[in-house]
C-alpha cells in the first residue's frame, strides 16, 4: 500500500502532486533543490543549474481563467494575461492557502531515484538527496518526477556548419533575459516558437536589425481573439472539439487553416508552417506580425553555413556583419537523477508513458512523471489533472486498470496529427477527459442538461475551465458552480 511519496521539484507540477497526495492522505515529501517555490516561473538575473531560466518579459500564454489550480482562480483584479511575477505570486499563494511549504523540503536536490532490490514486489524506491552538503537516503512507496522539461537546452551546433568561425557571439535562449546589450547590433534568432518570436521582437525594438530564421514556419496566434476575448476562452470549448472530431477531416483542417489565417496571411509574411494542417503547438505572439511589417524583423529561411561575420541562408541570401545569434532551439528533457533513464526515456530517446503519465515497463505502477505532455491548453490544469489521477492509481483505486497487462503501451489519446515531438503532443479537452473519466470527475453534461440547464450550456459552449473537472465525483469542489458562472465577469474585470 503507497503511504510516503516523494515529488521531485516544487514548481507548479509539485504543488499539485503534494497537494493531492495530501487530499488523498498520503505523507508527500517535496524535494526542491532551489530556494523556493514556482520552478519555472520564478524568475533570477542569472540562469541557475538544473532549473529552467525565463526572461525578465515573459507573460503568459494562456489566460487566467484557463491556466489557475482548478480550485484556486487568479484574483480577480489581475490582467487576463499576467506577467511572470504576477504567476509567481499567484503560485506561492496557493502554496500558503493549502499549507504546503511545510512538506516541501528546499535547497535539497534529488541526485538518485532507483528502484529498491524487491521493487517488483513493493514497488517501493530508494530516493538520494543532498543538503548543504550531506547525502541522505530514505525509502519511498512511489515518487512524482515534478522536474520540469525546459531545463536542458536543445543546442544542436553540429547542424550549423562553420559556427565555429563565426566571431560574433551565440548562446541559447535560456542565456536571453533582456534586450539592452543588443542595442544598435545585428541579430540573428534561430527558431520560430514561443521564445524566439518573443526575443526577436523584443530585440527589435533596440538592435540595428533582427532576423528570424525558421526552418518548417509555425502558425502565430493572437492572444487577443474575437471581439478582443481571449483566445483560449474561445477556442478550447467542448463544442469546438467535439465539431472537429465530427466533421470530416478534410473540412476540419480546412477551418483549422482558416482560422489560423484569420489575422493575416501567413504566407505572406513567410511564417507558412510547412505541414499546414499539423495540429503542433502553435506560438503566441501579438507582435510579430507587425514588427515583420515594420521591417524590423526579417523572416529568414533555415541556415546554411556561418561564415566569420556573416551568415548564408537555405535560399542563397547571405546577411552580412551579424553580431550576434540566439539560438531559440528548445529543450531536451532528460532526468540526471534517475539511475536507470531508459525508465522514462525509451524507443530512441521517444518518451512512451501510459497516460503520458506512467513508465509503463515497471513491474508495478509507482512512479509517475508530470507535466510532460503539451497540447494547446494550459499546463497548470493539466498537470493538477494528473496528479489526482497519478495518486488514484498508486491507491490501487483506479477501477479500469490493470497494470500487469500494460506491458508496452502507447497513451490512447496520442493522436497522429501532431508530429512527431520530444514531449507528448495531445489534444487538450480529450485528454483531460480521459483521465477524468477514469477517475469519476469528468462533467455528466446529459445529467447537467436536466439538473442545471444553465450551467450546462456554459459547460459545453462556454470555455473548457479547470473548475469543469471540480463539479461531480471525488474532489468536488463546492465552489466549481460558481467559478463557472463567473468567469467571463472576471475576465471582463
Ligand atoms: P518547472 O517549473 O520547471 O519546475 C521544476 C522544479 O523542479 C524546479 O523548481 C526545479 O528547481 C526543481 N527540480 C528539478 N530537478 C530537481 C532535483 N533533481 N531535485 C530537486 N528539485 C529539482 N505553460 C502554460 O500553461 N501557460 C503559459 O503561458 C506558459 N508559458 C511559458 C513560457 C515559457 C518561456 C516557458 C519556457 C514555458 C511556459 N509554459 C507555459 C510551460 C511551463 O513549462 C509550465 O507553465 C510550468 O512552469 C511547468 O512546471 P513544472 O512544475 O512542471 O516544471
Amino acid at each position: 500500500m503507497v503511504r510516503r511519496v516523494a515529488v521531485v521539484g516544487a514548481g507548479v507540477s509539485g504543488l499539485a502532486a503534494t497537494k493531492w497526495c495530501l487530499e488523498e492522505g498520503l505523507e508527500p515529501i517535496c524535494f526542491e533543490q532551489s530556494e523556493d517555490v514556482g520552478g519555472l516561473w520564478r524568475y533570477t538575473d542569472q540562469a541557475e543549474e538544473g532549473r529552467a531560466s525565463i526572461y525578465r518579459t515573459v507573460f503568459t500564454n494562456s489566460c487566467k481563467e484557463m491556466m489557475c489550480y482548478s480550485d484556486f482562480p487568479f484574483p480577480d483584479d489581475h490582467p487576463n494575461y499576467m506577467h511572470n511575477a504576477r504567476v509567481q505570486h499567484y503560485i506561492c499563494k496557493y502554496a500558503e492557502h493549502f499549507d504546503l511549504r511545510r512538506h516541501i523540503q528546499f535547497k535539497t536536490l534529488v541526485t538518485k531515484v532507483k528502484k529498491r532490490p524487491d521493487f517488483s514486489v513493493t514497488g517501493q524506491w530508494e530516493v538520494v538527496t543532498q543538503r548543504d552538503g550531506k547525502e541522505e537516503m530514505a525509502v519511498f512507496d512511489a515518487v512524482m518526477v515534478c522536474s520540469g522539461h525546459h531545463v536542458y537546452p536543445n543546442l544542436p551546433l553540429a547542424d550549423f556548419p562553420g559556427i565555429q568561425k563565426f566571431k560574433g557571439c551565440y548562446f541559447h535562449s535560456r542565456e536571453y533575459k533582456e534586450p539592452e546589450k543588443f542595442r544598435g547590433k545585428k541579430v540573428l534568432v534561430v527558431g520560430l516558437g514561443n521564445s524566439g518570436c518573443d526575443i526577436a521582437v523584443e530585440l527589435s525594438t533596440v538592435a540595428s536589425q533582427v532576423y528570424l530564421s525558421s526552418r518548417s514556419g509555425s502558425w502565430v496566434m493572437s492572444r487577443v481573439w474575437d471581439n478582443g476575448y481571449p483566445w483560449d476562452m474561445l477556442v478550447i470549448t467542448r463544442f469546438r472539439t467535439w465539431l472537429g472530431n465530427i466533421l470530416p477531416r478534410a473540412l476540419s483542417d480546412w477551418l483549422y487553416v482558416r482560422g489560423m489565417n484569420r489575422f493575416f496571411k501567413h504566407e505572406n509574411f513567410g511564417l507558412m508552417p510547412l505541414n499546414r494542417t499539423s495540429r503542433k503547438e502553435p506560438v503566441f505572439n501579438d507582435d510579430l506580425p507587425s514588427r515583420i511589417a515594420c521591417g524590423v524583423v526579417v523572416m529568414k529561411p533555415n541556415v546554411k553555413e556561418f561564415r566569420e561575420t556573416s551568415v548564408l541562408f537555405q535560399d542563397g541570401t547571405v546577411q552580412d556583419d551579424v553580431d550576434a545569434v540566439v539560438f531559440a532551439t528548445g529543450y531536451s528533457y532528460s532526468y540526471p537523477f534517475m539511475e536507470d533513464d531508459s525508465i522514462i526515456k525509451s524507443r530512441d530517446n521517444q518518451v512512451t508513458l501510459y497516460k503520458g503519465i506512467l513508465p509503463p515497463q515497471l513491474e508495478k505502477p509507482t512512479m509517475a512523471v508530470i507535466g510532460l505532455v503539451q497540447s494547446l491548453g494550459p499546463i497548470i490544469p493539466t498537470v493538477d489533472l494528473q496528479c489526482r489521477w497519478a495518486v488514484k492509481v498508486f491507491q490501487g483505486r483506479r477501477m479500469d486498470m490493470c497494470w500487469a497487462k500494460l506491458s508496452l503501451f502507447f497513451p490512447s489519446s496520442l493522436p497522429r496529427r501532431y508530429g512527431s515531438s520530444t514531449t507528448l503532443q495531445t489534444d487538450y479537452i480529450a485528454y483531460m477527459d480521459e483521465l477524468a473519466s477514469a477517475i469519476g470527475v469528468k462533467p455528466n453534461v446529459l445529467k447537467l442538461l436536466l439538473t442545471d440547464p444553465w450551467l450546462a450550456l456554459e459547460v459545453i459552449f462556454g470555455p473548457c475551465s479547470p473548475y469543469q473537472f471540480r463539479l461531480m465525483g471525488p474532489g468536488k469542489w463546492n465552489g466549481a458552480r460558481k467559478a463557472i458562472l463567473t468567469q467571463w465577469d472576471r475576465t471582463l474585470q
